[in-house]
């Protein structure tokens, strides 16, 4: 932090300031101008606790923050890229993981089909909600445990991970039992008991940024995770609200370059709820592979007419199949510029 004091402030005040900082438990470096003084502030302790006393002490113009208020998810506490392995597959390291499935598991025939379909084509990961976030209670709210079980069904036949929803802190252990990653949905990014109860739930979490969320808030949410004990997080942009109404939500796809450069973690992409069309999603998944994303999430469904939520964004079996076609050589590239990354110490 660094304090700027008021022109003239006087002896006493800064002296008080001074006290004050140390009461919070920080070192001082004092730079004594003509006209001002400015207070350097280093160690560690409640950063926003001690910035809001002193914006209320006497003599202080202004408190500033320098350093990032995440910690364990940023590139400064570590530099290598966060790998995590789900079902054999290594997420976050030399493999473009493609995750995809319908929005909500409907049936046993639905999944099923839908996994087969998925996996055959390259897929690695099998989507699928069954604890719904809908914005109407009278929508479709999710097969709940039954969905889970026939998520572990699909796993079984086809060997795919299984990412799904998680809604509430009370179901965390349920769905941690069925679920390869737990998905926080954008509604629920900054649901605090929630991310403090994936701390402890023993499996690789998926972030989805907040509509209106910022990077930082995202990065802040992630840091719950990593702070309550869980370092396998992943972060997801899946576009925000803005005034633009031509698709469902905004991507922001800077926001995956700009992850990468302000974090570890592996940064994931989702076409299908960022445009809301289902002919805008190969081409945003594109864009997804080239600007170094480490995966996608894709809405994928057998008759995406009769889907019960997100039909409209959901790539039939045969639209994924030629999609995955048309990434692949997008993704070679992809795999080259990773291999060809310099090594971090
Ligand atoms: C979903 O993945 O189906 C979903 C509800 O996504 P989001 O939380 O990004 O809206
Ligand atoms: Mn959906």
């Amino acid at each position: 932090m660094i304090i700027s004091m008021r022109p003239h402030a006087t002896r006493d005040e800064i002296d008080h300031v001074c006290e004050r900082i140390r009461d919070f438990g920080y070192r001082i470096h004092t730079i004594e101008g003509d006209e001002r003084v400015v207070i350097g502030v280093v160690g560690v302790g409640d950063v926003t606790a001690c910035l809001e006393s002193l914006e209320a002490t006497p003599g202080v113009e202004r408190a500033v923050r320098i350093s990032a208020p995440y910690k364990f998810v940023s590139k400064e506490f570590k530099k290598e890229r966060t790998q995590m392995e789900i079902q054999g597959v290594e997420l976050g390291g030399g493999e473009f993981v493609v995750m995809a499935g319908p929005c909500s598991v409907e049936s046993e025939r639905q999944i099923m089909e839908t996994a087969e379909a998925v996996a055959a084509a390259g897929a690695k990961i099998l989507r699928g909600g069954a604890y719904k976030p809908r914005t109407s209670p009278y929508d479709f709210q999710g097969m709940e445990e039954e969905g889970l079980k026939l998520l572990a069904k699909a796993r079984a036949a086809t060997g795919l991970g299984i990412i799904t929803e998680v809604m509430s802190e009370k179901d965390v252990e349920l769905v941690a039992e069925y679920a390869d990653i737990m998905q926080v949905g954008a509604r629920n990014m900054q649901n605090f008991s929630l991310l403090k109860a994936l701390g402890k739930c023993g499996r690789p979490v998926m972030l989805k940024r907040g509509m209106s969320s910022t990077i930082k808030e995202l990065l802040m949410s992630a840091e719950y995770v990593t702070a309550h004990g869980n370092p396998q997080v992943m972060l997801c942009e899946r576009g925000i609200r803005t005034f633009e109404t031509a698709t469902r939500n905004t991507c922001d796809i800077a926001a995956v370059p700009v992850l990468n450069e302000m974090t570890h973690l592996p940064v994931i992409l989702d076409p299908s709820h960022a445009t809301g069309k289902r002919s805008l999603v190969p081409a945003l998944a594109r864009a997804g592979v080239a600007i170094g994303a480490d995966g996608l999430i894709v809405e994928v469904h057998p008759c995406p007419e009769k889907a019960v939520s997100d039909g409209a964004q959901s790539l039939t079996l045969k639209g994924f199949a030629e999609m995955m076609r048309d990434l692949q050589p997008y993704i070679e590239l992809w795999k080259e510029s990773r291999v060809a990354e310099p090594v971090l110490v």
